[in-house]
């Protein structure tokens, strides 16, 4: 018998087992392969809906969908890898009741993502938000939502500072200044800040038109740019510059920066100079046989050149060749060599406006968004989650609803509009969306 672990329940890890039954089907479930799957969250998170989760637009438990029902071909462990050794191939995890077990392994594939890099910023732990845990996404929605309640009405303005001019930046913006709008209770200013010239560098130059549109519509949001001088400390009252400027913020965001930790006992792996995995052709960490990695903890050669970029669809990709490779060098047979060209990027720039490249074609607008829609509810791990997720975006375009903070309805007042009355009412109202 085989023992194939794969550490994260990610896009790179859900995808990984799958390819692993693609492929080995047959010796998954005679027993011949053991697959474990070992991740510190219960569930995998779709994060391509955490603007419109914070928006109350897509419920949250809708991007969340839990790994026992994703992978029942696999046994399931909660909790923590806290130490691997390469040389008796083995892991160690630490469960949620504090006790440890112990995982043999043939094979391991690693695929634990990344976390926010809080470290890079001062006071940012301390006076700042970020997204990247179903917790941490809770908690700030719950705060956003708190703050904006029709009772706060008469108050200053609430401002929010968001940190970071990529897309996730972007798109955190963009949802909650149109929250605000849609809301109808206190003011919000929306702050992006930005250590590029321009916002979304990643499109530029050859998209350098989407990031354009995207600026545009942040504009017309009133969100309120600042770009250049990057941001070097967090207070309880806003974010100091390193121009010296100071953007005053009730409310802080942070989406500017992943980093990457290294499990112990994985030291002497090839590593870039930001701690990532380094993978040959065959997504096996360079130097190993018996270990594979990809999504964000590892850094893959594109085929066309470069580095594949670090997102969802990236780590799903990994995750597909990673399984398969593993699959097959227990099989015996020839790898596969990453041969995946891409297919594209988008962001969502508020309710029926988009940017999306999709195979080098641009979308602006109601195409770019709804492309953006379409692709993101295919990609998600689960057709019935993907089907809530339409359910819910069908809630807003019928009747108006959007959640609040704790998950209710949310929905008083609002009289049933078609939907493009809706993309409409909310594109550019100011204040509440017109009746
Ligand atoms: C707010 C936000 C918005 C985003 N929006 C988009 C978007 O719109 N489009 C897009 O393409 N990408 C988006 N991304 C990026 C995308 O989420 C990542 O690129 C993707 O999650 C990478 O997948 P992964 O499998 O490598 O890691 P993840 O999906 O992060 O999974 C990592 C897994 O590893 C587990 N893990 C980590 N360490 C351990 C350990 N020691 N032991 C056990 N388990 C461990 C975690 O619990 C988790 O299950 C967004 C990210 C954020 C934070």
């Amino acid at each position: 018998m085989k023992r194939l672990v794969i550490v994260g329940g990610g896009y790179f890890g859900v995808d990984a087992y799958r390819a692993v039954l693609r492929e080995a089907g047959r010796e998954v479930r005679s027993g011949e392969i053991q697959m474990t799957v070992v991740s510190m969250g219960e569930h995998h998170a779709f994060h391509g809906w955490t603007g419109e989760v914070l928006g109350g637009i897509v419920a949250p438990a809708h991007m969340l969908t839990s790994l026992v029902g994703l992978l029942p071909r696999a046994s399931f462990v909660h909790g923590r890898v806290v130490s691997a050794d390469l040389v008796a191939r083995k892991v160690t995890v630490h469960l949620p009741d504090d006790t440890e077990c112990v995982l043999p392994f043939d094979r391991l594939l690693l695929g634990t993502g990344s976390r926010d890099a809080l470290e890079c910023l001062a006071g940012v732990r301390e006076h700042g938000w970020c997204l990247k845990t179903p917790g941490d996404l809770h908690a700030f929605r719950a705060k956003l939502h708190a703050e904006l309640r029709a009772d706060q009405l008469g108050r200053p303005a609430l401002r929010v500072a968001v940190i970071g001019g990529g897309f996730a930046g972007v798109e955190m913006a963009a949802a909650i200044a149109e929250l605000g709008r849609a809301r109808g209770g206190r003011e919000v200013q929306v702050h992006l800040i930005g250590s590029g010239e321009r916002l979304l560098n990643e499109l530029r130059p050859r998209y350098a038109r989407l990031a354009e549109y995207a600026e545009r519509e942040l504009r017309a949001l009133g969100v309120e740019l600042h770009l250049g001088p990057r941001a070097t400390a967090v207070t309880a009252d806003g974010v100091r510059l390193a121009s010296g400027a100071v953007v005053a913020s009730d409310l802080t965001l942070f989406t500017a920066g992943v980093a990457f930790d290294v499990l112990p006992g994985t030291l002497d792996l090839p590593r870039d100079e930001q701690g990532r995995l380094v993978t040959d052709e065959f997504l096996r960490v360079s130097g190993r046989d018996d270990v594979f990695a990809g999504g964000d903890a590892a850094v893959v050669a594109r085929p066309s050149g470069g580095v594949c970029p670090t997102n969802a669809l990236w780590a799903m990709k990994h995750g597909m060749w990673a399984g398969a490779n593993a699959a097959r060098s227990i099989q015996g047979r020839p790898l596969r060599r990453f041969s995946y060209g891409g297919l594209g990027q988008a962001a969502s720039v508020g309710v029926g406006r988009g940017v999306t490249e999709l195979k080098g074609v641009q979308f602006t607008g109601l195409p770019g968004w709804v492309l953006r829609l379409g692709f993101f509810a295919w990609y998600m791990p689960s057709r019935r989650q993907s089907v809530r997720v339409l359910r819910d975006w069908w809630q807003l375009a019928a009747r108006g609803r959007r959640l609040d903070g704790e998950g209710t309805l949310n929905n008083s007042g609002v009289k049933p509009r078609s939907a493009p009355a809706l993309l409409r009412g909310e594109r550019r109202g100011p204040g509440r969306v017109e009746q």
